[in-house]
């Protein structure tokens, strides 16, 4: 049903998809392919800024829209790929005329805010080392992310700095520059308006010889399952940001992309900011936090025909009694794909049904820099899996043994961590400070990703959870994903988080948080009604014992369930690091 969908509406949109044979892609595809898409600089090397943005303003693409900026306030303002060349190459002049060069660290910590993606493209091309915060931390997971990260400089807004950085100053002596968006003047010579540098600078900055190892990216994990990690990434990345853009994303050079993640966290960068513009099309920012009807209205009044977005955001609009075709003309929309956590079946059909398109999961992390798996566009879709591997990237399901090594399991359907083949492009270099760490997720030639999953007869990969959320209850291993996942089947159920809380008898038993949808209350009816409804889906061996409600799961801000946080307050216990806890 779905295949033919999608065929009538390429159709209608007269789009033919990237890739229709998967296996003879995979088998044939080469990296070489792709790195003859790229230009490489005048002066020699590889640098993120000339792929995607420079290159297409010195051709035909000079006057093309490469940002569309929707302001909070209404505002909207479009920015071409030429404007976009010279704005980047004045705030690559401010850099160097600061004295920051070759590998220092500029962090960014700003909204969604034009300067931060002229920002971005003007770090690459001084050749120094982006490392994005999310704007809604507070000051102390700032300092500790900036610290950890040698800040030299950061970008940020007057109403940020006062609120969050400016009590800091005094503990991060090594930062030489603030530079603020919206100031006016000057207010010392450390802390400086970011305008009046861009004033004095040249709009023509020639980009240094630049290697395609060279550190291009630091970003800081989620936390999801503790301290988040410093990941560091390189100028070469672009290959799988390309090759993803193409393979998944299904970039053609009329469509207009919106993806929804901030660029505090890898997805807003990898593929908020770089992917589209190496393919050279037209790239949504809102500056806005979610609102279902702004959504809808940006998807219409923009026409945006890709669009990348989180379970968490899918999970919000389907809390909602509401037909979005009815009121919204969504016909130039053509794929939707999804990151970041477990996409619940149901979500998937949630999309078939109200727009009319499936929702196509994606699995990557930080770490990968760049996606992994994925449901592509003229491929089947089996709703709950992550896909297939990309071309290019081979991936397999592992048993750790007891002496440390691993082996790949052959056996289909059966757990185990999933686990990829190292050397793909994005693949990062090291763990900031922690190459002991880094070291230890390479085993036996595998690089392990801390996730549990299963591989099927068809090849796709299905999630099981985090090794570090599984639930082991009377000698089975639960993965909270299938537990939630069926529990979001109920009408009732907007969101689940599911933990293993310790047991004397059951070393473990299944426990549910659960929010509701709206025009449901919790009561102990409702509470029987849904452990009945686990048992007869699920069995009595894994169905939730107990049930909890919440209004709100924790999250992180880039909106995962912290399983561990439920757990931990579950049984009393520290709650350990909660730096990126949504407020
Ligand atoms: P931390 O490593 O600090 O605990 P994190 O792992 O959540 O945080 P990210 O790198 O942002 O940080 O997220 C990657 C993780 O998100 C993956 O390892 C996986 O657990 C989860 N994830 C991402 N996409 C998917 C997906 N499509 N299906 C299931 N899980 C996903
Ligand atoms: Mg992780």
């Amino acid at each position: 049903m779905k295949k033919q969908w999608i065929e009538k509406r390429l159709e209608d949109l007269k789009v033919c998809p990237h890739l229709i044979d998967y296996e003879k892609t995979y088998k044939e595809f080469q990296w070489k392919e792709v790195a003859s898409q790229f230009e490489g600089l005048p002066s020699g090397g590889l640098n993120i800024a000339h792929e995607a943005i420079d290159r297409h303003a010195n051709g035909p693409l000079a006057q093309k829209t490469a940002l569309v900026w929707l302001g909070e306030d209404g505002q909207r303002r479009e920015f071409t790929f030429e404007q976009m060349k010279k704005e980047s190459a004045r705030f690559a002049n401010v850099l160097h005329s600061l004295g920051l060069s070759k590998g220092d660290r500029v962090f960014t910590l700003s909204t969604r805010l034009p300067e931060l993606y002229i920002a971005v493209m003007g770090i690459f091309k001084n050749r120094s080392v982006l490392c994005p915060l999310f704007s809604q931390f507070g000051p102390e997971p700032i300092l500790q992310r900036m610290v950890r990260g040698d800040a030299k400089a950061l970008l940020t807004t007057k109403s940020l700095f006062e609120k969050k950085v400016r009590p800091l100053l005094d503990r991060l002596p090594q930062l030489e520059a603030v530079l603020l968006i919206d100031a006016q003047e000057d207010e010392s010579d450390k802390v400086r308006s970011l305008a009046c540098l861009m004033e004095k600078s040249s709009d023509v900055f020639e980009i240094p010889p630049t290697g395609p190892e060279d550190m291009s990216i630091l970003h800081f994990t989620s936390g999801t399952t503790g301290m988040p990690k410093g990941v560091v990434h390189v100028h070469k990345a672009i290959y799988m940001h390309w090759m993803s853009g193409k393979y998944v994303l299904d970039f053609h050079p009329d469509d207009i992309f919106w993806c929804t993640a901030d660029p505090g966290w890898v997805t807003g960068t990898s593929y908020g900011i770089i992917a589209p513009w190496l393919h050279g099309i037209t790239n949504v920012v809102d500056e806005a936090e979610f609102d279902a009807q702004r959504w809808y209205r940006i998807l219409q009044n923009e026409k945006v025909s890709i669009w990348y977005t989180a379970p968490t955001a899918i999970r919000r609009l389907m809390r909602l009694d509401f037909d979005p075709l009815k009121e919204y003309d969504l016909s130039k929309l053509r794929l939707i794909q999804s990151v970041g956590e477990p996409l619940n079946p149901e979500a998937v059909v949630w999309g078939m049904e109200k727009l009319k398109l499936p929702i196509h999961d994606n699995w990557w992390q930080t770490e990968t820099g760049g996606i992994m798996i994925a449901n592509l566009i003229s491929q089947p879709i089996f709703p709950g899996s992550m896909g297939r591997p990309l071309p290019g990237i081979e991936a397999a399901v592992v048993h750790k043994n007891d002496d440390g090594s691993v082996n790949e399991i052959t056996e289909l359907c059966k757990e185990g961590e999933l686990a990829l083949k190292p050397g793909w492009p994005s693949m990062f270099r090291t763990y900031l400070h922690d190459e002991e760490r880094y070291a230890k997720c390479f085993v036996g030639g595998w690089y392990l990703t801390g996730d549990l999953a299963y591989k099927d007869k068809e090849g796709y990969f299905w999630f099981v959870g985090r090794a570090d959320d599984i639930i082991k209850t009377s000698g089975h291993m639960v993965g909270p994903f299938e537990v939630e996942s069926v529990l979001m089947e109920h009408p009732s159920v907007a969101e689940a988080g599911v933990i293993g809380k310790s047991d004397p008898v059951a070393g473990q038993v299944v426990k549910a948080f659960v929010s509701l949808k709206e025009g449901y209350e919790p009561s102990e009816e409702l509470r029987r009604e849904l452990i009945g409804f686990g048992r007869k889906k699920l069995g009595v061996a894994i169905a939730p014992k107990e049930i909890e409600f919440e209004i709100n799961l924790p999250k992180t801000r880039s909106g995962k369930i912290m399983r561990r946080l439920l757990k931990a307050r579950e049984m009393g216990l520290p709650e350990g690091d909660i730096s990126t806890l949504e407020a």
